[in-house]
């Protein structure tokens, strides 16, 4: 039976916990129930929603900018309600939503939604409760992705001459992709980076030269990686790619892929002329279980980048 909400499902949901319900029932029968399959998405990053969904049965699962298919931040269960930020402050959704097994929910649409309000004080009470547990709820992941989102617009985390994240934003970053990593029990690779020979290369071909390899690098690297794999500039000419969910083997061959487009890329001087190409040694490390900490796996990651270096640079060590 898809058509209607029965009683049962309509007490679970938190949003109409003391609600008088024969009072608004049939403000809530006009509205459609959705049966969706697994699989099935809901919602969509960005895009519109006047919608506020009851989960009445099943579950659904919140995604970031990795994608629908990319790992939940967040899962929602029956009584649990989506959307209704959307109608609040009309703006796009700021999540995927998919359901993670078969599920139903109640459609309320905004005109439906802003009746609610109006005929319930309870509803618009249970609604600001909603609101404000979410507001506290400062480790969430939903809402911590979604502040640090807007925290990168807000403050220069971006490097100027390569157009990679900065040191800041790894120091602030890494940390938290490594929690995330260990909830969803994923591994999580990281890789220094180190143009080999720079000083020299700048001696010889002047620093506006050097520059514009730099930038290059950054360019081939990028071009490279996943767009779910994140490259920033650690210093000078030190470069620190995190690899989410990324285990040893699979860091390797990224490593090597890396290495070799950076060293078959060809780069110009400012007057037109081609310059030598460049090599970069890696070392790379993945999360320790027992100490996992930025710290420990940048220390261990620069540790291989060493060996790299020792053992003629040209190379990936992990
Ligand atoms: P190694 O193979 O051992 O890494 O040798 P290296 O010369 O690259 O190492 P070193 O750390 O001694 O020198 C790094 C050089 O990178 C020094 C500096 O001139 C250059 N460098 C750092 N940042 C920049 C930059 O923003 N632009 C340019 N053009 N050069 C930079
Ligand atoms: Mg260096
Ligand atoms: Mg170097």
């Amino acid at each position: 039976m898809t058509g209607k909400a029965d009683q049962r499902e309509l007490e679970n949901l938190k949003i109409l916990q003391g609600v008088a319900l024969p009072e608004i029932r049939d403000k809530l029968d006009a509205c459609p129930v959705r049966l969706l399959d697994a699989g099935e998405q809901l919602l969509a990053m960005g895009q519109p929603n006047r919608v506020m969904y009851m989960i009445l049965s099943g579950r659904l699962s919140v995604h970031l900018e990795g994608g629908p298919k990319s790992e939940p931040v967040a899962f929602l269960g029956a009584g649990e309600t989506v959307g209704e930020i959307s109608i609040l402050d009309a703006s796009p959704a700021s999540a995927h939503v998919v359901a993670a097994e078969p599920s139903r929910v109640l459609a309320v649409g905004d005109e439906v939604f802003w009746t609610l309000v109006d005929a319930s004080h309870d509803f618009a009470v249970n609604l600001l409760v909603m609101l404000a547990k979410r507001l506290r709820r400062n480790n969430a992941t939903v809402d911590d992705n979604i502040r640090l989102q807007r925290e990168y617009k807000r403050n220069a985390l971006v490097d100027a001459l390569t157009g990679l994240y900065n040191r800041r934003w790894l120091d602030d970053t890494l940390p938290r992709m490594i929690k995330r990593c260990a909830r969803s029990q994923q591994p999580l690779a990281v890789l220094m980076i180190d143009i080999d020979h720079f000083k020299r290369f700048n001696d010889e071909h002047g620093h506006a030269s050097g520059d514009a390899v730099l930038a290059a690098v950054a360019h081939a690297l990028r071009a490279t990686l996943r767009p779910t794999d994140m490259v920033a500039r650690y210093g000078g000419e030190e470069l620190a790619v995190i690899l989410p969910e990324t285990g040893p083997r699979a860091a390797r061959g990224v490593a090597e892929r890396l290495r070799v487009a950076v060293r078959e890329t060809v780069v110009k001087d400012p007057t037109g002329r081609v310059l030598p190409r460049v090599t970069i040694s890696l070392g790379g490390a993945i999360i320790d279980e027992d100490d996992p900490s930025a710290k420990g796996v940048l220390a261990a990651a620069d540790a291989n980048l060493y060996l790299s270096k020792q053992n003629g640079r040209d190379r990936a060590t992990l």
